[in-house]
Protein backbone atom coordinates (compact mmCIF):
# COMPACT_ATOMS: atom_id res chain seq x y z
CA UNK A 1 0.00 0.00 0.00
CA UNK A 2 2.82 2.13 0.64
CA UNK A 3 4.65 2.31 -2.33
CA UNK A 4 1.34 4.03 -4.05
CA UNK A 5 1.67 7.12 -5.13
CA UNK A 6 -0.92 9.75 -4.61
CA UNK A 7 -3.48 9.74 -8.14
CA UNK A 8 -2.77 13.57 -8.57
CA UNK A 9 0.88 13.81 -8.92
CA UNK A 10 0.97 17.84 -8.29
CA UNK A 11 1.42 18.00 -4.65
CA UNK A 12 0.88 21.55 -4.85
CA UNK A 13 -2.63 21.26 -6.39
CA UNK A 14 -3.87 18.47 -3.75
CA UNK A 15 -2.27 19.40 -0.69
CA UNK A 16 -5.43 20.26 1.55
CA UNK A 17 -3.76 23.81 2.30
CA UNK A 18 -3.38 24.85 -1.40
CA UNK A 19 -5.39 27.79 -2.79
CA UNK A 20 -7.28 25.42 -4.71
CA UNK A 21 -8.83 23.35 -2.02
CA UNK A 22 -9.62 26.76 -0.25
CA UNK A 23 -11.40 28.30 -3.20
CA UNK A 24 -12.76 25.46 -5.19
CA UNK A 25 -16.53 26.29 -5.49
CA UNK A 26 -17.47 22.21 -4.99
CA UNK A 27 -16.83 20.43 -2.31
CA UNK A 28 -13.52 18.52 -1.33
CA UNK A 29 -12.79 17.35 1.90
CA UNK A 30 -9.84 14.74 3.59
CA UNK A 31 -11.02 11.24 4.79
CA UNK A 32 -9.60 8.96 7.13
CA UNK A 33 -9.64 5.32 5.57
CA UNK A 34 -9.72 3.63 8.57
CA UNK A 35 -12.76 5.24 10.67
CA UNK A 36 -14.50 7.11 7.94
CA UNK A 37 -14.02 10.61 9.70
CA UNK A 38 -13.71 13.49 8.06
CA UNK A 39 -10.86 15.61 9.13
CA UNK A 40 -10.67 18.50 7.03
CA UNK A 41 -12.94 20.17 4.31
CA UNK A 42 -13.14 23.25 2.57
CA UNK A 43 -15.38 25.34 2.60
CA UNK A 44 -17.88 24.56 -0.06
CA UNK A 45 -17.45 20.99 1.66
CA UNK A 46 -18.31 22.66 5.03
CA UNK A 47 -21.62 23.88 3.49
CA UNK A 48 -22.44 21.18 1.92
CA UNK A 49 -21.88 18.96 5.02
CA UNK A 50 -23.54 21.40 7.53
CA UNK A 51 -19.97 21.81 9.63
CA UNK A 52 -19.06 24.66 10.83
CA UNK A 53 -15.69 26.04 12.83
CA UNK A 54 -12.40 25.13 11.88
CA UNK A 55 -12.14 21.43 13.47
CA UNK A 56 -14.96 19.84 11.88
CA UNK A 57 -15.18 16.55 13.31
CA UNK A 58 -17.72 14.22 11.56
CA UNK A 59 -17.88 10.97 10.10
CA UNK A 60 -18.52 10.43 6.00
CA UNK A 61 -21.73 7.71 7.32
CA UNK A 62 -23.55 10.51 8.58
CA UNK A 63 -24.35 11.61 5.09
CA UNK A 64 -24.69 8.67 3.30
CA UNK A 65 -27.73 5.64 3.20
CA UNK A 66 -25.09 2.84 3.31
CA UNK A 67 -24.53 1.16 6.52
CA UNK A 68 -21.43 1.95 8.23
CA UNK A 69 -19.34 -1.63 7.55
CA UNK A 70 -20.02 -1.16 4.00
CA UNK A 71 -18.48 2.01 3.63
CA UNK A 72 -15.59 1.11 5.68
CA UNK A 73 -15.18 -1.63 3.31
CA UNK A 74 -14.95 0.95 0.23
CA UNK A 75 -12.91 3.06 1.92
CA UNK A 76 -10.45 0.20 2.85
CA UNK A 77 -10.49 -0.68 -1.03
CA UNK A 78 -9.92 2.97 -1.99
CA UNK A 79 -6.98 2.97 0.00
CA UNK A 80 -5.27 0.13 -1.90
CA UNK A 81 -5.98 0.96 -5.16
CA UNK A 82 -5.95 4.37 -4.89
CA UNK A 83 -8.88 5.59 -6.40
CA UNK A 84 -11.80 6.60 -4.47
CA UNK A 85 -15.32 6.39 -6.39
CA UNK A 86 -19.04 6.34 -4.53
CA UNK A 87 -22.55 7.52 -5.47
CA UNK A 88 -25.14 7.25 -3.48
CA UNK A 89 -28.80 8.34 -4.81
CA UNK A 90 -30.31 8.63 -1.41
CA UNK A 91 -27.92 10.83 0.71
CA UNK A 92 -29.29 12.41 4.17
CA UNK A 93 -28.31 15.80 3.43
CA UNK A 94 -30.19 18.26 5.63
CA UNK A 95 -33.78 18.06 5.27
CA UNK A 96 -33.76 15.91 2.28
CA UNK A 97 -32.46 12.87 0.34
CA UNK A 98 -29.46 14.24 -2.48
CA UNK A 99 -27.64 12.50 -5.01
CA UNK A 100 -23.97 12.66 -4.28
CA UNK A 101 -21.30 11.33 -6.19
CA UNK A 102 -17.74 11.27 -4.63
CA UNK A 103 -14.71 11.09 -6.57
CA UNK A 104 -10.94 11.08 -4.34
CA UNK A 105 -7.68 9.50 -4.11
CA UNK A 106 -4.61 9.66 -1.90
CA UNK A 107 -3.22 11.99 -0.10
CA UNK A 108 -0.49 12.33 2.69
CA UNK A 109 -2.12 13.77 5.87
CA UNK A 110 -0.14 14.78 9.08
CA UNK A 111 1.99 11.53 8.19
CA UNK A 112 -1.07 9.20 7.70
CA UNK A 113 -2.65 7.77 4.44
CA UNK A 114 -5.86 9.63 3.33
CA UNK A 115 -8.06 9.80 1.02
CA UNK A 116 -8.66 13.46 -0.51
CA UNK A 117 -11.94 13.76 -2.50
CA UNK A 118 -14.45 15.52 -4.08
CA UNK A 119 -18.01 15.59 -3.84
CA UNK A 120 -20.71 16.87 -6.31
CA UNK A 121 -24.45 17.08 -5.37
CA UNK A 122 -25.71 15.86 -8.81
CA UNK A 123 -29.61 16.52 -7.64
CA UNK A 124 -28.70 20.22 -7.67
CA UNK A 125 -27.13 19.66 -11.34
CA UNK A 126 -30.04 17.51 -12.82
CA UNK A 127 -33.10 19.71 -12.32
CA UNK A 128 -36.68 18.60 -13.50
CA UNK A 129 -35.59 19.12 -16.82
CA UNK A 130 -32.07 17.35 -16.98
CA UNK A 131 -30.30 20.87 -16.13
CA UNK A 132 -29.39 22.86 -13.56
CA UNK A 133 -32.24 24.33 -11.53
CA UNK A 134 -30.16 26.11 -8.80
CA UNK A 135 -31.34 25.69 -5.57
CA UNK A 136 -35.31 26.66 -6.34
CA UNK A 137 -36.36 23.11 -6.58
CA UNK A 138 -36.83 19.73 -4.35
CA UNK A 139 -34.49 17.02 -6.21
CA UNK A 140 -36.43 14.23 -4.72
CA UNK A 141 -39.86 15.45 -6.39
CA UNK A 142 -39.21 18.21 -8.42
CA UNK A 143 -41.36 20.74 -6.88
CA UNK A 144 -40.11 23.99 -6.08
CA UNK A 145 -38.64 24.38 -2.56
CA UNK A 146 -38.86 26.09 0.52
CA UNK A 147 -36.97 29.43 -0.78
CA UNK A 148 -39.05 29.40 -4.13
CA UNK A 149 -42.11 29.01 -2.24
CA UNK A 150 -41.49 32.00 0.11
CA UNK A 151 -40.85 34.08 -3.39
CA UNK A 152 -44.49 33.51 -4.92
CA UNK A 153 -45.90 33.97 -1.15
CA UNK A 154 -43.92 36.93 -1.07
CA UNK A 155 -45.74 38.05 -4.41
CA UNK A 156 -48.85 37.18 -3.26
CA UNK A 157 -48.50 39.02 -0.44
CA UNK A 158 -47.73 42.13 -2.54
CA UNK A 159 -50.65 41.30 -4.68
CA UNK A 160 -53.17 40.80 -2.06
CA UNK A 161 -52.36 44.13 -0.29
CA UNK A 162 -53.01 45.74 -3.62
CA UNK A 163 -56.59 44.33 -4.56
CA UNK A 164 -57.44 42.43 -1.14
CA UNK A 165 -57.52 39.02 -2.54
CA UNK A 166 -57.75 36.20 -0.53
CA UNK A 167 -55.78 33.08 0.05
CA UNK A 168 -54.10 30.10 2.30
CA UNK A 169 -51.25 28.78 3.36
CA UNK A 170 -51.83 24.73 3.76
CA UNK A 171 -49.06 22.73 5.29
CA UNK A 172 -49.42 19.25 5.10
CA UNK A 173 -47.49 16.87 6.99
CA UNK A 174 -47.56 13.14 6.29
CA UNK A 175 -48.86 10.78 9.31
CA UNK A 176 -45.90 8.82 11.17
CA UNK A 177 -43.82 9.17 7.47
CA UNK A 178 -40.70 8.45 10.08
CA UNK A 179 -42.09 5.07 10.83
CA UNK A 180 -42.79 4.13 7.35
CA UNK A 181 -39.42 5.19 6.27
CA UNK A 182 -37.96 2.55 9.41
CA UNK A 183 -40.02 -0.11 8.13
CA UNK A 184 -40.00 -0.13 4.87
CA UNK A 185 -36.37 2.31 4.19
CA UNK A 186 -35.71 5.16 2.48
CA UNK A 187 -36.31 3.78 -1.27
CA UNK A 188 -39.79 3.36 -0.40
CA UNK A 189 -40.46 6.52 1.68
CA UNK A 190 -38.34 8.67 -1.40
CA UNK A 191 -40.81 6.82 -3.74
CA UNK A 192 -43.82 7.51 -1.39
CA UNK A 193 -42.87 10.84 -1.37
CA UNK A 194 -42.40 11.19 -4.87
CA UNK A 195 -45.96 9.98 -5.55
CA UNK A 196 -47.32 12.25 -3.23
CA UNK A 197 -45.93 15.23 -4.42
CA UNK A 198 -47.54 13.89 -8.09
CA UNK A 199 -51.64 13.50 -6.34
CA UNK A 200 -50.98 16.64 -4.45
CA UNK A 201 -49.99 19.10 -7.69
CA UNK A 202 -53.20 17.32 -9.47
CA UNK A 203 -55.32 18.89 -6.65
CA UNK A 204 -54.57 22.50 -7.76
CA UNK A 205 -54.51 25.17 -10.45
CA UNK A 206 -51.81 26.34 -12.87
CA UNK A 207 -51.82 29.76 -10.61
CA UNK A 208 -51.45 28.19 -7.29
CA UNK A 209 -47.89 26.86 -5.71
CA UNK A 210 -47.36 23.43 -4.55
CA UNK A 211 -43.95 23.31 -2.73
CA UNK A 212 -42.28 20.80 -0.75
CA UNK A 213 -40.38 22.10 2.89
CA UNK A 214 -38.53 19.36 3.60
CA UNK A 215 -38.68 15.58 5.29
CA UNK A 216 -42.70 14.96 5.09
CA UNK A 217 -43.58 18.47 5.12
CA UNK A 218 -45.38 20.09 1.83
CA UNK A 219 -46.91 22.75 1.44
CA UNK A 220 -49.46 24.45 -0.57
CA UNK A 221 -50.28 28.39 -2.05
CA UNK A 222 -53.44 28.59 -2.72
CA UNK A 223 -54.18 32.03 -4.65
CA UNK A 224 -57.79 33.92 -6.03
CA UNK A 225 -59.99 32.61 -3.14
CA UNK A 226 -63.43 33.40 -4.15
CA UNK A 227 -64.32 32.16 -0.68
CA UNK A 228 -61.96 31.39 2.02
CA UNK A 229 -64.00 28.16 2.31
CA UNK A 230 -62.59 26.93 -0.49
CA UNK A 231 -59.57 26.01 1.28
CA UNK A 232 -60.86 23.95 3.89
CA UNK A 233 -62.79 22.36 0.89
CA UNK A 234 -59.71 21.66 -1.06
CA UNK A 235 -58.06 20.02 2.59
CA UNK A 236 -61.20 18.02 2.53
CA UNK A 237 -60.69 16.90 -1.09
CA UNK A 238 -56.53 16.03 -0.72
CA UNK A 239 -57.59 14.11 2.54
CA UNK A 240 -60.53 12.10 0.76
CA UNK A 241 -58.31 11.69 -2.08
CA UNK A 242 -55.97 9.50 0.27
CA UNK A 243 -58.01 6.84 1.52
CA UNK A 244 -56.70 5.36 -2.45
CA UNK A 245 -53.21 3.71 -1.92
CA UNK A 246 -49.99 4.30 -3.70
CA UNK A 247 -48.88 1.42 -5.94
CA UNK A 248 -44.60 0.85 -4.86
CA UNK A 249 -43.30 -1.97 -6.60
CA UNK A 250 -46.09 -3.76 -6.15
CA UNK A 251 -47.61 -2.86 -3.23
CA UNK A 252 -50.11 -1.04 -2.04
CA UNK A 253 -49.10 1.63 0.64
CA UNK A 254 -51.71 3.99 2.37
CA UNK A 255 -50.53 7.27 3.94
CA UNK A 256 -52.60 9.90 5.52
CA UNK A 257 -51.80 13.52 6.63
CA UNK A 258 -52.59 16.28 8.82
CA UNK A 259 -53.21 20.17 7.57
CA UNK A 260 -52.61 23.26 8.99
CA UNK A 261 -54.50 26.37 7.38
CA UNK A 262 -53.22 30.30 7.48
CA UNK A 263 -55.30 32.72 5.86
CA UNK A 264 -54.33 36.36 4.25
CA UNK A 265 -54.36 38.95 7.09
CA UNK A 266 -53.97 42.74 5.89
CA UNK A 267 -51.81 42.89 8.98
CA UNK A 268 -49.46 40.01 8.48
CA UNK A 269 -46.15 40.67 5.87
CA UNK A 270 -44.01 38.28 6.03
CA UNK A 271 -44.14 35.41 4.36
CA UNK A 272 -42.66 33.45 7.39
CA UNK A 273 -45.83 34.54 9.72
CA UNK A 274 -47.86 32.50 7.04
CA UNK A 275 -45.77 29.17 7.53
CA UNK A 276 -45.38 30.15 11.43
CA UNK A 277 -49.44 30.11 11.66
CA UNK A 278 -50.26 27.45 9.09
CA UNK A 279 -47.04 25.45 11.02
CA UNK A 280 -48.91 26.23 14.21
CA UNK A 281 -52.27 24.86 13.14
CA UNK A 282 -50.64 22.06 11.54
CA UNK A 283 -49.57 20.86 14.91
CA UNK A 284 -53.14 21.04 16.12
CA UNK A 285 -54.27 18.87 13.40
CA UNK A 286 -51.71 16.37 15.13
CA UNK A 287 -52.79 16.72 18.19
CA UNK A 288 -56.52 16.16 17.51
CA UNK A 289 -56.18 12.79 15.80
CA UNK A 290 -54.12 13.51 12.69
CA UNK A 291 -55.70 13.03 9.67
CA UNK A 292 -57.98 15.99 9.65
CA UNK A 293 -57.41 19.74 9.24
CA UNK A 294 -57.07 23.01 11.05
CA UNK A 295 -57.30 26.39 10.79
CA UNK A 296 -55.13 28.77 12.44
CA UNK A 297 -57.37 30.07 15.59
CA UNK A 298 -56.24 33.38 15.10
CA UNK A 299 -57.42 33.59 11.68
CA UNK A 300 -60.70 32.70 12.53
CA UNK A 301 -60.72 35.52 15.09
CA UNK A 302 -59.61 37.94 12.60
CA UNK A 303 -61.99 36.54 10.24
CA UNK A 304 -64.56 37.38 13.29
CA UNK A 305 -63.56 40.80 13.20
CA UNK A 306 -63.90 41.33 10.12
CA UNK A 307 -67.34 39.59 9.97
CA UNK A 308 -68.22 42.37 12.49
CA UNK A 309 -66.77 45.38 10.84
CA UNK A 310 -68.44 43.99 7.76
CA UNK A 311 -71.97 43.75 9.26
CA UNK A 312 -71.50 47.02 10.54
CA UNK A 313 -70.98 48.83 7.53
CA UNK A 314 -73.52 46.45 5.19
CA UNK A 315 -76.39 48.10 7.71
CA UNK A 316 -75.30 52.09 6.07
CA UNK A 317 -74.41 50.05 2.69
CA UNK A 318 -77.99 49.94 1.50
CA UNK A 319 -78.72 53.63 2.61
CA UNK A 320 -75.71 54.96 1.20
CA UNK A 321 -76.10 53.12 -2.19
CA UNK A 322 -72.61 51.30 -1.46
CA UNK A 323 -74.83 47.89 -3.01
CA UNK A 324 -74.65 47.76 -7.08
CA UNK A 325 -76.00 45.05 -8.91
CA UNK A 326 -74.26 43.31 -12.46
CA UNK A 327 -76.07 41.07 -14.66
CA UNK A 328 -74.35 37.87 -16.24
CA UNK A 329 -75.82 37.05 -19.64
CA UNK A 330 -76.42 32.67 -19.70
CA UNK A 331 -76.41 31.75 -23.42
CA UNK A 332 -78.06 28.85 -24.74
CA UNK A 333 -75.41 26.36 -26.27
CA UNK A 334 -77.80 25.78 -29.56
CA UNK A 335 -78.99 29.01 -31.00
CA UNK A 336 -75.75 31.01 -29.35
CA UNK A 337 -78.84 33.08 -28.09
CA UNK A 338 -78.92 35.06 -24.27
CA UNK A 339 -81.19 33.57 -22.52
CA UNK A 340 -81.14 34.59 -19.10
CA UNK A 341 -79.11 37.14 -17.01
CA UNK A 342 -78.36 36.49 -13.81
CA UNK A 343 -78.60 39.71 -10.83
CA UNK A 344 -74.88 39.32 -8.59
CA UNK A 345 -74.69 41.62 -6.21
CA UNK A 346 -71.74 44.35 -5.84
CA UNK A 347 -70.45 46.13 -3.17
CA UNK A 348 -68.19 49.23 -3.34
CA UNK A 349 -67.40 49.61 0.55
CA UNK A 350 -66.18 53.34 1.34
CA UNK A 351 -62.96 52.47 2.41
CA UNK A 352 -62.48 49.18 1.52
CA UNK A 353 -63.29 48.93 -1.90
CA UNK A 354 -64.80 46.01 -4.06
CA UNK A 355 -65.98 43.63 -1.46
CA UNK A 356 -67.21 39.94 -2.49
CA UNK A 357 -70.35 38.33 -2.50
CA UNK A 358 -68.38 35.43 -1.08
CA UNK A 359 -67.14 38.22 1.69
CA UNK A 360 -70.63 39.71 2.63
CA UNK A 361 -73.83 37.39 1.72
CA UNK A 362 -71.89 35.28 4.71
CA UNK A 363 -71.95 37.96 7.29
CA UNK A 364 -74.95 39.25 5.74
CA UNK A 365 -76.38 35.53 6.36
CA UNK A 366 -75.30 35.37 9.87
CA UNK A 367 -76.34 38.61 11.09
CA UNK A 368 -79.88 38.32 8.99
CA UNK A 369 -79.18 41.36 7.09
CA UNK A 370 -79.53 39.16 4.17
CA UNK A 371 -83.64 39.40 3.97
CA UNK A 372 -83.77 43.33 3.43
CA UNK A 373 -80.56 42.73 1.03
CA UNK A 374 -82.09 40.29 -0.64
CA UNK A 375 -85.38 42.17 -0.54
CA UNK A 376 -83.43 45.22 -2.11
CA UNK A 377 -82.15 43.04 -4.59
CA UNK A 378 -85.07 41.44 -6.29
CA UNK A 379 -86.33 44.92 -6.37
CA UNK A 380 -83.71 45.95 -7.92
CA UNK A 381 -83.22 43.41 -10.54
CA UNK A 382 -87.25 43.66 -11.42
CA UNK A 383 -86.85 47.42 -12.33
CA UNK A 384 -84.25 46.48 -14.05
CA UNK A 385 -85.49 43.58 -16.16
CA UNK A 386 -88.83 46.09 -16.71
CA UNK A 387 -86.19 48.95 -18.78
CA UNK A 388 -85.06 45.78 -21.10
CA UNK A 389 -88.12 44.51 -21.47
CA UNK A 390 -89.91 48.07 -22.54
CA UNK A 391 -86.51 48.31 -24.71
CA UNK A 392 -87.26 44.48 -26.32
CA UNK A 393 -83.95 43.49 -24.91
CA UNK A 394 -85.18 41.12 -21.70
CA UNK A 395 -83.74 37.51 -22.33
CA UNK A 396 -86.27 34.57 -21.04
CA UNK A 397 -85.70 34.85 -17.30
CA UNK A 398 -83.77 37.34 -15.30
CA UNK A 399 -82.49 35.11 -12.35
CA UNK A 400 -82.34 36.21 -8.68
CA UNK A 401 -80.40 34.82 -5.63
CA UNK A 402 -82.38 33.61 -2.70
CA UNK A 403 -80.66 33.02 0.33
CA UNK A 404 -82.24 30.02 2.23
CA UNK A 405 -82.39 32.45 5.21
CA UNK A 406 -85.32 34.50 3.08
CA UNK A 407 -87.15 31.47 3.47
CA UNK A 408 -87.21 31.80 6.83
CA UNK A 409 -89.37 34.98 6.57
CA UNK A 410 -92.81 35.26 6.80
CA UNK A 411 -92.99 38.18 4.07
CA UNK A 412 -90.78 36.66 1.00
CA UNK A 413 -93.95 35.86 -1.17
CA UNK A 414 -95.37 39.08 -0.03
CA UNK A 415 -92.08 40.77 -1.06
CA UNK A 416 -91.95 39.10 -4.77
CA UNK A 417 -95.50 39.74 -5.21
CA UNK A 418 -94.63 43.41 -4.40
CA UNK A 419 -91.67 43.29 -6.65
CA UNK A 420 -93.15 41.90 -9.38
CA UNK A 421 -96.15 44.52 -8.76
CA UNK A 422 -94.35 47.71 -8.90
CA UNK A 423 -92.23 46.76 -11.76
CA UNK A 424 -94.64 45.05 -13.94
CA UNK A 425 -92.72 42.44 -14.81
CA UNK A 426 -94.73 38.99 -15.84
CA UNK A 427 -93.69 36.22 -13.15
CA UNK A 428 -93.04 33.84 -15.71
CA UNK A 429 -89.56 35.87 -16.81
CA UNK A 430 -88.28 35.94 -12.96
CA UNK A 431 -86.21 32.65 -12.36
CA UNK A 432 -85.55 32.07 -7.97
CA UNK A 433 -82.74 30.55 -8.08
CA UNK A 434 -82.19 28.43 -4.27
CA UNK A 435 -80.58 26.17 -2.99
CA UNK A 436 -80.26 22.58 -2.70
CA UNK A 437 -80.95 22.96 1.17
CA UNK A 438 -83.87 24.89 0.42
CA UNK A 439 -85.14 22.04 -1.95
CA UNK A 440 -84.67 19.18 0.89
CA UNK A 441 -86.74 21.69 3.14
CA UNK A 442 -89.70 22.13 0.18
CA UNK A 443 -90.89 18.65 2.50
CA UNK A 444 -91.22 20.53 5.30
CA UNK A 445 -91.49 24.34 6.21
CA UNK A 446 -90.75 25.63 3.21
CA UNK A 447 -93.35 23.80 1.20
CA UNK A 448 -95.98 26.50 1.39
CA UNK A 449 -93.84 28.92 0.46
CA UNK A 450 -92.61 27.19 -3.10
CA UNK A 451 -96.18 26.40 -3.78
CA UNK A 452 -97.46 29.56 -3.54
CA UNK A 453 -94.63 30.95 -5.57
CA UNK A 454 -94.67 28.71 -8.20
CA UNK A 455 -98.71 29.05 -8.64
CA UNK A 456 -97.85 32.45 -9.69
CA UNK A 457 -95.82 31.17 -12.47
CA UNK A 458 -92.20 32.28 -10.88
CA UNK A 459 -89.58 30.08 -12.23
CA UNK A 460 -87.33 27.81 -9.73
CA UNK A 461 -83.55 27.58 -10.57
CA UNK A 462 -80.89 24.89 -8.13
CA UNK A 463 -78.38 27.13 -7.62
CA UNK A 464 -74.50 25.28 -7.22
CA UNK A 465 -76.31 21.84 -7.54
CA UNK A 466 -73.60 18.98 -6.79
CA UNK A 467 -72.23 20.54 -3.84
CA UNK A 468 -75.15 20.10 -1.29
CA UNK A 469 -76.45 16.92 0.33
CA UNK A 470 -79.61 16.85 -1.36
CA UNK A 471 -81.23 13.10 -2.16
CA UNK A 472 -82.80 12.57 -5.47
CA UNK A 473 -85.87 12.22 -3.47
CA UNK A 474 -86.47 15.69 -3.10
CA UNK A 475 -85.39 16.64 -6.16
CA UNK A 476 -88.43 14.51 -7.46
CA UNK A 477 -90.56 16.16 -4.88
CA UNK A 478 -89.64 19.98 -5.88
CA UNK A 479 -89.70 20.01 -9.68
CA UNK A 480 -87.58 23.10 -10.74
CA UNK A 481 -86.72 24.27 -14.36
CA UNK A 482 -83.54 24.48 -14.17
CA UNK A 483 -80.59 22.30 -12.66
CA UNK A 484 -77.59 24.80 -12.45
CA UNK A 485 -74.29 22.22 -12.41
CA UNK A 486 -71.79 24.16 -9.87
CA UNK A 487 -68.43 25.79 -11.30
CA UNK A 488 -66.62 23.65 -9.11
CA UNK A 489 -67.12 20.66 -11.31
CA UNK A 490 -67.51 22.16 -14.39
CA UNK A 491 -63.87 23.84 -13.94
CA UNK A 492 -62.23 20.23 -13.96
CA UNK A 493 -64.30 19.37 -17.31
CA UNK A 494 -62.45 17.92 -19.45
CA UNK A 495 -59.36 17.20 -17.85
CA UNK A 496 -60.67 15.64 -14.31
CA UNK A 497 -62.56 12.56 -14.78
CA UNK A 498 -64.39 12.76 -11.26
CA UNK A 499 -65.85 16.07 -12.51
CA UNK A 500 -66.34 15.29 -15.79
CA UNK A 501 -68.29 11.88 -14.36
CA UNK A 502 -70.52 14.31 -12.23
CA UNK A 503 -71.35 17.02 -14.78
CA UNK A 504 -71.92 14.15 -17.24
CA UNK A 505 -74.17 12.24 -14.76
CA UNK A 506 -76.07 15.87 -13.51
CA UNK A 507 -77.41 16.95 -17.39
CA UNK A 508 -78.20 13.11 -17.75
CA UNK A 509 -80.36 13.71 -14.68
CA UNK A 510 -81.63 17.12 -15.81
CA UNK A 511 -82.92 15.44 -19.31
CA UNK A 512 -84.33 12.70 -17.35
CA UNK A 513 -86.67 15.23 -15.03
CA UNK A 514 -87.37 17.38 -18.11
CA UNK A 515 -85.13 20.54 -16.63
CA UNK A 516 -82.89 22.57 -18.47
CA UNK A 517 -79.35 22.28 -17.23
CA UNK A 518 -77.22 24.82 -17.32
CA UNK A 519 -73.44 24.59 -16.59
CA UNK A 520 -72.07 27.71 -14.77
CA UNK A 521 -68.41 28.81 -14.71
CA UNK A 522 -66.90 27.60 -18.10
CA UNK A 523 -64.19 29.68 -18.96
CA UNK A 524 -62.63 28.09 -21.83
CA UNK A 525 -63.41 27.10 -25.34
CA UNK A 526 -62.93 23.70 -24.37
CA UNK A 527 -64.84 23.78 -21.87
CA UNK A 528 -68.12 24.95 -23.50
CA UNK A 529 -67.60 22.99 -26.81
CA UNK A 530 -67.44 19.64 -24.24
CA UNK A 531 -70.40 20.19 -22.63
CA UNK A 532 -71.99 20.88 -25.92
CA UNK A 533 -71.03 17.01 -26.67
CA UNK A 534 -72.51 16.28 -23.62
CA UNK A 535 -76.15 17.83 -24.74
CA UNK A 536 -75.77 20.61 -21.97
CA UNK A 537 -78.20 23.13 -22.59
CA UNK A 538 -77.38 26.27 -21.57
CA UNK A 539 -73.62 27.97 -20.11
CA UNK A 540 -73.15 31.12 -18.03
CA UNK A 541 -69.60 31.73 -17.46
CA UNK A 542 -66.14 34.32 -18.34
CA UNK A 543 -65.35 32.50 -21.48
CA UNK A 544 -69.09 34.40 -22.93
CA UNK A 545 -68.95 37.22 -20.73
CA UNK A 546 -68.28 38.50 -17.08
CA UNK A 547 -71.16 40.10 -14.79
CA UNK A 548 -72.04 43.16 -16.82
CA UNK A 549 -73.10 46.58 -15.29
CA UNK A 550 -76.55 47.43 -16.63
CA UNK A 551 -74.74 49.78 -19.33
CA UNK A 552 -72.41 47.28 -20.38
CA UNK A 553 -75.27 44.80 -20.14
CA UNK A 554 -77.61 46.46 -22.37
CA UNK A 555 -74.59 46.81 -24.91
CA UNK A 556 -74.22 43.16 -24.90
CA UNK A 557 -78.02 42.42 -25.27
CA UNK A 558 -78.16 44.58 -28.41
CA UNK A 559 -75.25 43.30 -29.87
CA UNK A 560 -76.43 39.69 -29.43
CA UNK A 561 -79.99 40.39 -30.65
P1 LIG B 1 -73.67 31.98 -7.75
O1 LIG B 1 -75.11 32.32 -7.63
O2 LIG B 1 -73.32 30.55 -8.03
O3 LIG B 1 -73.08 32.93 -8.87
C1 LIG B 1 -72.07 32.59 -9.76
C2 LIG B 1 -70.75 33.14 -9.29
O4 LIG B 1 -69.75 32.64 -10.17
C3 LIG B 1 -70.65 34.64 -9.39
O5 LIG B 1 -69.74 35.06 -8.39
C4 LIG B 1 -70.01 34.86 -10.74
O6 LIG B 1 -69.33 36.08 -10.85
C5 LIG B 1 -69.04 33.70 -10.76
N1 LIG B 1 -68.69 33.32 -12.11
C6 LIG B 1 -69.46 33.31 -13.21
N2 LIG B 1 -68.81 32.85 -14.26
C7 LIG B 1 -67.57 32.54 -13.83
C8 LIG B 1 -66.40 32.01 -14.49
O7 LIG B 1 -66.37 31.72 -15.67
N3 LIG B 1 -65.30 31.83 -13.70
C9 LIG B 1 -65.29 32.15 -12.39
N4 LIG B 1 -64.15 31.96 -11.69
N5 LIG B 1 -66.37 32.64 -11.75
C10 LIG B 1 -67.49 32.84 -12.47
P2 LIG B 1 -70.11 36.23 -7.42
O8 LIG B 1 -70.80 37.31 -8.14
O9 LIG B 1 -68.86 36.53 -6.67
O10 LIG B 1 -71.17 35.60 -6.44
C11 LIG B 1 -70.82 34.59 -5.57
C12 LIG B 1 -72.05 34.03 -4.90
O11 LIG B 1 -72.62 35.00 -4.04
C13 LIG B 1 -73.16 33.65 -5.87
O12 LIG B 1 -72.88 32.42 -6.42
C14 LIG B 1 -74.35 33.66 -4.96
O13 LIG B 1 -74.41 32.45 -4.23
C15 LIG B 1 -74.01 34.77 -3.97
N6 LIG B 1 -74.75 35.96 -4.34
C16 LIG B 1 -74.43 36.94 -5.22
N7 LIG B 1 -75.39 37.88 -5.27
C17 LIG B 1 -76.37 37.47 -4.42
C18 LIG B 1 -77.65 38.01 -4.02
O14 LIG B 1 -78.11 39.03 -4.49
N8 LIG B 1 -78.36 37.31 -3.08
C19 LIG B 1 -77.91 36.14 -2.55
N9 LIG B 1 -78.65 35.50 -1.66
N10 LIG B 1 -76.72 35.61 -2.90
C20 LIG B 1 -75.95 36.26 -3.83
MG1 LIG C 1 -76.63 31.97 -8.49
MG1 LIG D 1 -73.83 29.04 -8.71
Amino acid sequence: MSELEPIIPNIEVTDPRSALFRTAGFAMFVIDPADAKILVANPAGERLFGLSGDAPVASLETYLSIPKSELLNILHRAAEVGVLEIRDRHAPIGDSHRELEFHGGLVQWDGKQCLLSTAFDLSQIHGPNGWSEGTSFDPLTFLPNKDLFSDRLEQTLARARRTNEQFAVLILGLDRFKQLNETHGHTTGDELLKLFAERLRGFVRETDTVARLGGDEFVVLVTALQDVAHSAILAQKILRSLADPFEILGVDMRITVSIGIALYHPELTAPGDYLERSDAALSVAKQEGRNTYRFHTETLDDLFRTEVAIGTDLHHALDDEELTIQYQPQIDLRTNRVVGLEALARWSHHRRGQVTPSEFIGVAERTNLIVPLGIWVLRQACLQARIWLDQGLLPDVMAINLSPLQFKDQQLVADVRGALGESGVPPERIELEITESVVMESMGGYHATLARLRSDGIRFAIDDFGTGYSSLKYLRSFPADKLKVAQEFVSGVPEDRNDTAIVRATIDLAKDMEMTVIAEGAETAAQVEFLRALRCDQVQGYYFSQPLDPDQATAFLKERK
